[in-house]
């Protein structure tokens, strides 16, 4: 099965010039949604991992299916002002301003082996911050895993020295 014909590409959204991939037509379909989880599964099953830690929102969709098959924990990165107890925060520039991520601070522990777990790889730039809040916490980030990879953006550059797989990918 050919998991790209699962992803919907919406032109135009949400602002003009941006070729928005939709997961949503993966998620409703059982046995894409299952291989696509078996497929990221398959990259991380052998290392060992404590931890997978799933951005907001869809890293939450991918990320959690995927720790439970490891049996490992999941921990979510969220938008400022949503998690509960106390947060470590890292600020980090977008295209047009600023933008913020939080982590629990007691959800990662010095040589807990965490895996990043996302539904896309555009610039790298979200994934660059969730490593710096894991390493922060004195995480190791033994793997990097996405859904969906647009190689021509070049993200792994930014990400050299950390093993980075993706399922689905456009060039
Ligand atoms: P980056 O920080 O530039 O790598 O952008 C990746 C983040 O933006 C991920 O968390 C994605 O959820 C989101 N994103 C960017 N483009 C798309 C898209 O086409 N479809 C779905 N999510 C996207």
């Amino acid at each position: 099965m050919d998991l790209k014909e699962a992803i919907r590409e919406v032109e135009g959204f949400p602002k003009e010039g941006i070729n928005f991939k939709d997961i949503t037509p993966l998620l409703k379909d059982g046995k894409a949604f299952r291989n696509a989880i078996d497929a990221i599964v398959n990259n991380i099953k052998n290392k060992d991992i404590d931890i997978v830690v799933g951005p907001e929102a869809r890293g939450f969709l991918l990320g959690a299916p995927v720790a439970y098959a490891i049996g490992a924990g999941f921990v979510p990165v969220r938008k400022p002002g949503k998690l509960p107890w106390e947060t470590e925060s890292y600020d980090y520039d977008l295209e047009y301003g600023e933008d913020s991520l939080e982590i629990h601070k007691d959800a990662i522990h010095p040589g807990t082996k965490v895996a990043i777990v996302d539904d896309l790889l555009a610039t790298g730039g979200t994934t660059k911050a969730v490593i710096e809040l894991i390493e922060k916490l004195g995480g190791e980030v033994v793997a990097v895993e996405y859904l969906i990879e647009l190689e021509f953006l070049n993200a792994r550059e930014l990400l050299k020295g950390y093993a980075v797989d993706s399922v689905i990918k456009y060039n």
